[in-house]
């Protein structure tokens, strides 16, 4: 049985006073949230917060990117060591968001994957399809490719280390959420994929999907045979949601 994981990507959003607030709302209904394990994901300067607030709790937290290189003159970054520093269990990896504006390729989050294991961290790695990828119906040609990336090089053990998450990126942040049958038809592609390299890890893996993952559809979408959770932006920003997505769960 895989457990269902509910992690909250922050993004760019928040304040000191605001992420204190959040984690104490998390902290305040995480009792009544039995089956699903839980996750936030706050920008990196908040991350001493978290590693504060949730001491004690069964909340973990994690960055939303990680260096690929281990330490030295790469001004600007954080490295995986820092990550382990503050006590992180999860790096999301590849979001479409990092593709896009930081020029993200395979190539770099395929490196990112592997520095992030070998420090003993989860990597959450996000796969998805734009919208004209999806009208052309290249969906599965995109998400193979992003699985690819690191399924090749870093093998189907590496990945039994770590989390996928679909993300089609014409569903994040605009409301318009995958139905539960399209996101489930992509989830089982991605892990019919796993299983060629190997049965167990595929049987293993979590695959969680995001994109306007709303309390409203969260059960629905967690209904289905391979969807494992969800990666949740807007609605992890307030705690009311988030828990009661981390419920559906
Ligand atoms: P939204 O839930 O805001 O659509 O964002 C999803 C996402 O990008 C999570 O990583």
């Amino acid at each position: 049985m895989r457990q269902p994981l509910i992690a909250g990507n922050w993004k760019m959003n928040g304040s000191k006073a605001e992420t204190v607030e959040l984690l104490n709302g998390i902290k305040a209904g995480i009792g009544e949230v039995t089956a699903s394990e839980v996750a936030v994901c706050p920008p990196f300067p908040y991350l001493y917060l978290a590693e504060d607030m949730l001491k004690g709790t069964a909340i973990r937290y994690g960055s939303q990117d990680c260096s690929r290189e281990e330490s030295g003159a790469f001004t600007g970054q954080v490295s995986a060591a820092m990550l382990q520093d503050f006590g992180c269990t999860y790096a999301i990896l590849g979001h479409s968001e990092r593709r896009l504006f930081n020029a993200e390729t395979d190539a770099i989050i395929a490196r990112k994957y592997a520095v992030v294991v070998s420090h003993g961290l989860t990597p959450i790695l996000c796969v998805g399809e734009t919208l004209e990828e999806r009208e052309q119906g290249k969906t599965e040609e995109v998400v193979a490719r992003h699985l690819d990336a690191v399924l090749e090089s870093a093998g189907a053990e590496a990945l039994a280390k770590g989390v996928i998450a679909y993300e089609p990126v014409w569903a994040i942040g605009t409301g318009v959420t995958a139905t539960p049958e399209q996101a489930q038809e992509v989830h089982a592609f991605l892990r019919e994929r796993i299983a060629k390299k190997s049965a167990e890890v595929a049987a293993g893996v979590r695959i969680l999907y995001g994109g306007s993952m709303k309390p409203g559809n969260a059960l629905e979408l967690m209904a289905q045979a391979d969807i494992d959770g969800g990666l949740i932006g807007g609605a992890a920003l307030k705690a009311a949601d988030f828990l009661a997505i981390c419920k559906a769960g």
